[in-house]
């Protein structure tokens, strides 16, 4: 499953940055795009089961989803899922809840048009997953790390 190769590369990420043993990692916050079809209950079922004795043991994952952006290649404006709402709202009236775009992000610029210049031609932005945030304690001192 996804969940579980999702899980392997934080948990593989966070030890190449940690690189100390004397570091215990208490939390690590992961901001996943919000339209991405991770299950979170089995990410974090796969990460407790990986993270055993590691610096991550005592580890709790949390999951945060990012909304969605979107450049419009006319007039290069930036805009996210939320400042099209109405448009997304009509689009869910006419196809009901099992809305194309809710399949396929990629679909999106086919039913979205840009909100400052009515433009069809717009771009998804990359949509990465994130470690936003690593909380670790050193000689019983909590201290969270953000990472950008
Ligand atoms: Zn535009």
């Amino acid at each position: 499953m996804h969940e579980w190769s999702v899980a392997d590369a934080v948990i593989r990420t966070v030890i190449n940055w940690v690189d100390d043993k004397k570091i215990k990692v208490k939390k690590v916050v992961l901001g996943v795009p919000s339209f991405s079809f991770l299950d979170v209950e089995i990410l974090k079922e796969a990460f407790n089961i990986m993270k055993r004795d590691s610096v991550l043991d005592e580890a709790e994952l949390e999951v945060k989803f990012k909304d969605l952006r979107f450049k419009c290649k006319n007039c290069g404006k930036e805009f996210s899922l939320n400042d099209v709402k109405d448009q997304i709202d009509s689009v869910r009236s006419e196809f009901g809840e099992e809305y194309p775009m809710h399949f396929m992000p990629a679909l999106a610029p086919s039913f979205i048009k840009c909100p400052y210049c009515g433009s069809h031609d717009i771009a998804l932005e990359s949509q990465d997953m994130t470690i936003d945030e690593i909380q670790v304690e050193e000689n019983g001192t909590v201290k969270t790390v953000s990472q950008g």
